[in-house]
């Protein structure tokens, strides 16, 4: 029987339109995973409002009705029972029979089934178990993501695997032997410096201004260039091992409020593994977590720690240059 060759050069051009067709809506739908599953593990921070910045994140988060966000909690009897006890999520322990500061020996959560976690553990926390840490490192390693926000760089010093995924830290002994500080200089140039001292300070809280340094990034695509964070206390002088590691962010640290005299990292991007995460250490109390800056880069940097890309928009009222702006927070 005789070949019919224009059978398949009309099958290879019908491949050619569909492809024509079909390109533009998978860019337009990149995610595979919706809603994208959240952890939130906290437990152990110095700060007396954890609980209430966990609960409100979990809110933030699945008002965009983007992530489901689960919450697994180590026992604790740490600062700030009384947001302990008002901000109770459904299934969650607020539990108050450790000592401070003490290993929490059952603490194992599945980590594998979630997309992201994020850390709201802080200063002085215990070591989780040895194989939790290992689980951990793993689901970060086969490109698990990773939230990291103000004390949760203060948390684990000793863990090196926590120290590679977080960039750079502050407080916990970190010194030059965890790594180079980082910060942009007067030049507005990116400098590490090995230099010796101790990591971590931060002036009298305030407003402060976010610069963009980067704003092709999904996270920072679309921001102002510079815009205005409400009150929070800017950590300077972070150090750590700042490998595969991108400042999105600073704020310029006064010398005049006790600050470094240099830009510090504020939005940060780091990769670990097949991993991804966004670390920022703003968000010391509700105030901070309410500015909707701080908002916008939560949504966005969990959601590109998921799936690498964002599709949350930035919203109407974001930020300006010189002008903060609140939600306010219904309990
Ligand atoms: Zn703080």
């Amino acid at each position: 029987m005789k070949k019919k060759p224009y059978l398949w050069m009309m099958f290879v051009l019908l491949q050619i339109s569909l492809l024509t067709i079909v390109s533009p809506t998978c860019n337009a739908a990149p995610f595979k995973k919706s809603p994208i599953k959240t952890l939130i593990v906290d437990g152990q921070n110095n700060h007396d409002q954890w609980a209430k910045i966990t609960f409100m994140m979990k809110r933030y988060l699945e008002e965009t009705g983007k992530f489901t966000v689960d919450v697994q909690r180590t026992k604790t009897t740490w600062n700030g029972k009384e947001y302990l006890t008002k901000y109770v999520i459904p299934g969650v322990s607020a539990s108050v029979d450790l000592p401070k500061s003490q290993m929490d020996s059952s603490f194992h959560p599945n980590f594998k089934a979630y997309d992201v976690v994020i850390c709201n553990f802080g200063w002085n926390a215990a070591p989780w178990p040895k194989e939790t840490q290992a689980d951990f490192d793993q689901f970060i390693k086969n490109g698990g993501g990773l939230v990291v926000l103000h004390a949760a760089d203060n948390s684990f010093p000793e863990w090196s695997a926590y120290n590679q995924m977080i960039g750079i830290g502050g407080w916990g002994n970190r010194t030059e032997k965890d790594g180079p500080y980082v910060y942009f200089d007067l030049n507005n140039k990116e400098v590490r410096d090995s230099s010796p001292g101790r990591a971590g300070s931060h002036g009298p809280q305030k407003e402060f201004q976010i610069t963009i340094r980067n704003a092709n990034h999904p996270i920072t695509k679309g921001m102002p260039t510079t815009w205005m964070h409400t009150q929070d206390e800017m950590y300077d002088r972070l150090r750590g091992p700042a490998e595969n590691m991108e400042v999105l962010g600073t704020a310029f640290s006064a010398v005049e409020n006790k600050g470094s005299g240099r830009h510090e990292p504020m939005l940060l991007t780091i990769k670990y593994g097949k991993g991804r995460v966004f670390h920022t250490p703003m968000g010391h109390a509700d105030y901070s977590v309410n500015c909707v800056g701080f908002i916008t880069s939560l949504l966005r940097g969990t959601q590109w720690a998921a799936t690498g890309k964002v599709d949350i928009p930035i919203p109407a009222d974001f930020p300006k240059s010189d002008l903060s702006q609140s939600r306010q927070f219904k309990d």
